[in-house]
């Protein structure tokens, strides 16, 4: 089995695929505002057919330890759960753990599935615990259903579960401490997401702020005790006294590129090395349908793709400025 490693020596092990470029949601942070963007045809998403061939070749050819599947919103994708029970067949014979990122709203009533399914990690995102203000953000009053499928899930023995809320001045930055009251008996891990720039997403200096003073705000109340991080992404720390866990993604005021290990793929099966990555590599679609490619040669290629990678993404100036760079299309 290769490692994946780019030409700076990063080793590739965690793979994020995106299921859809559809959401049910309208997060005014994550679609451009203006012009509506254009949706990929079913015909141009990777069928579940081609997706659990791609995961085989990921897991044969190379050391892959996680596989997150993310979208737009991967819950909103037709028979999404028969899905994951083949993905269950690939899991048991080969040791990777998955994990899926979702808006919580379609999950309540598939939790015991996914978690039968051998789904490891739950990450929910949430970003507001008030209804109006949920409503401003999402676009969409699901508010209690994704409350109750987070307090749900907090239920089973899933490896973890995280909430995932992006911070943005002046609308929700006001809320850290609450997020903390709310959950501070549980055994959740609350992650405050520093807002990026995308394409059309109203990102402004002005809205931002940092993982360090979203910190300042929360010692104004809890003692926050560092922990050592269990990825190389998040600062994580334990509220004193609590299980709770609290983590700040700090990926503008404090990048983690030089340890990335992460290789996306989009739901119509281009290879994103970054999230931020200007061009898209090769597209996978074709030769995954096409069973006349073999899967040591598409293995060869995802491999080769990785050597454009750069060391650092851009700016937050010129990340604004990008206009190919839409969220909801490479898969958060
Ligand atoms: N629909 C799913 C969800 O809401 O979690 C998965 C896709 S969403 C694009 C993945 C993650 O990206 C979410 O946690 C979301 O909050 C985050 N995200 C989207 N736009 C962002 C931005 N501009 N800055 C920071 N995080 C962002």
């Amino acid at each position: 089995m290769n490692k994946l490693t780019d030409k700076f020596r990063r080793v590739h092990d965690y793979l994020r695929i995106s299921l859809t470029d559809k959401c049910n949601l309208q997060c005014l942070y994550c679609i451009p505002s203006q012009n509506q963007i254009e949706k990929f045809q079913h015909k141009n998403i990777l069928t579940y057919e081609e997706l659990t061939r791609l995961i085989h070749i990921f897991v044969k050819y190379f050391s892959v330890n996680k596989i997150r599947f993310t979208g737009g919103e991967p819950l909103v994708r037709k028979n999404i759960l028969s899905f994951f029970e083949q993905v269950h067949e690939i899991k048991k014979s080969n040791h990777f753990e998955i994990g899926i990122t979702t808006n919580g709203t379609l999950l309540e009533d598939k939790i015991e599935s996914l978690h039968s399914f051998g789904m490891n990690r739950l990450n929910i995102s949430l970003d507001s615990l008030q209804r109006n203000k949920f409503i401003a953000i999402a676009g969409k009053d699901l508010f209690d259903t994704t409350l109750r499928s987070i307090n749900k899930a907090l239920k089973f023995d899933f490896d973890k579960v995280k909430l995932n809320a992006v911070i943005i001045k002046n609308i929700n930055d006001d809320e850290l401490i609450h997020f903390i009251d709310q959950f501070h008996n549980t055994n959740l891990n609350i992650r405050f997401i520093e807002y990026m720039p995308f394409s059309g997403n109203g990102w402004d200096d002005a809205k931002f702020i940092s993982w360090g003073e979203m910190k300042s705000i929360i010692e104004t109340k809890y003692h926050l005790k560092e922990i050592e991080s269990d990825g190389n992404v998040a600062k994580d720390f334990l509220v004193d006294g609590t299980n709770l866990k609290v983590s700040f993604i700090s990926s503008i005021s404090n990048h983690f590129c030089y340890s990335c290990n992460r290789l996306r793929i989009t739901s119509s099966g281009k290879i994103k090395n970054c999230l931020f990555a200007q061009s898209e590599e090769i597209n996978l679609k074709s030769m995954l349908a096409d069973y006349s490619f073999g899967d040591e040669l598409i293995a060869e290629m995802i491999s080769n793709s990785l050597q454009n990678k750069w060391f650092k993404h851009p700016s937050t100036d010129e990340l604004a400025k990008l206009n190919h760079n839409i969220m909801m299309s490479i898969g958060g």
